[in-house]
């Protein structure tokens, strides 16, 4: 089966990781700050998840790509070079993971510019890739993105393949590469003492999922974005879950497994939509 992915692919596979560590506790109550056992679940992320899913890509011959909040660039400089090191893209993902805030352009430019400077100053990067943190936006958003040069969003939930964002009527060199809860680990997985709260999953769980909608994606012909967190899919019976559901994907033929910025640089250079 010849599809319109590059090579003939039929469908496109990303493996992408939100590295927030602390942030992600930090962002969701700040007196949290005074809470190191509620930290200390981020800091696994730091500590162990993302080594073991650097040794998990290095066996697998994969590149994935990681968005890591500036403060955790800041807190964890030499794991952060290493993952760039091994050959993953890095890409923004805010500043302490904050929420955007419609309401408060000002803090969203504040907070945009400060993720870039650590991505400058510690990793010497300049993203070409954005992920708001809990996927929150503001119709300033996309347009920040453009002015910052950055060549592809994935925040929005609109669409099962990429497309070009279109602002003010104007089509832009912005490619979304559209992701989902359902290919997130962290419904499954995000879980606290205090509420929202949700029962932990069994990961045979998550993979029944993920098989049926890489299934169903393939299909349709359009791109499969897994969003995973190391705090969460850095835990052994869900990295051994995401060799399994990569086994199940290899039994497909012409399936494009790439990093979130090749993929968003063959849309935008190979596809009109
Ligand atoms: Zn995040």
């Amino acid at each position: 089966m010849a599809g319109n992915w590059k090579d003939g692919a039929q469908a496109a596979l990303a493996l992408s990781f939100d590295f927030d560590a602390e942030t992600l506790w930090l962002s969701r109550d700040p007196s949290n700050a005074k809470r190191p056992g509620t930290l200390s679940q981020g800091v696994y992320g730091a500590k162990v998840g993302v080594p073991l899913i650097l040794k998990f890509l290095r066996e697998r011959k994969l590149k994935a790509t990681f968005f890591i909040p500036g403060a955790v660039i800041e807190r964890y400089p030499a794991l952060c070079r290493q993952i760039v090191a091994e050959g993953h893209e890095v890409g923004h993902h805010g500043y302490l993971h904050e929420w955007i805030d419609p309401g408060d352009p000002q803090r969203e430019v504040d907070i945009m510019e400060k993720g870039l400077a650590a991505l400058r100053e510690v990793l010497g990067i300049k993203p070409v890739g954005y992920r708001s943190p809990a996927w929150e936006t503001s119709d300033n958003t996309l347009k920040l993105l453009v002015e910052h040069g950055f060549r592809y969003s994935t925040n929005f939930m609109d669409d099962l393949k990429p497309y070009r964002h279109t602002v003010d009527g104007q089509r832009l060199d912005l490619v979304e590469l559209p992701v989902a809860w359902v290919l997130d680990d962290a419904p499954f997985t995000l879980f606290s003492v205090k509420s929202p709260s949700r029962p932990i999953f069994p990961a045979s769980q998550i993979l029944e999922v993920w098989k049926e909608e890489f299934q169903g994606i393939y299909e349709y012909g359009g791109l499969c974005m897994l969003t995973m967190h190391p705090q969460f899919t850095g835990r052994p019976s869900r990295i051994a879950m995401l060799g399994s559901f990569l086994d199940y994907v290899s039994r497909f033929p012409n399936v494009w497994i790439a990093n979130a910025a090749e993929i968003a640089d063959w849309w935008l250079a190979n596809r009109e939509d």
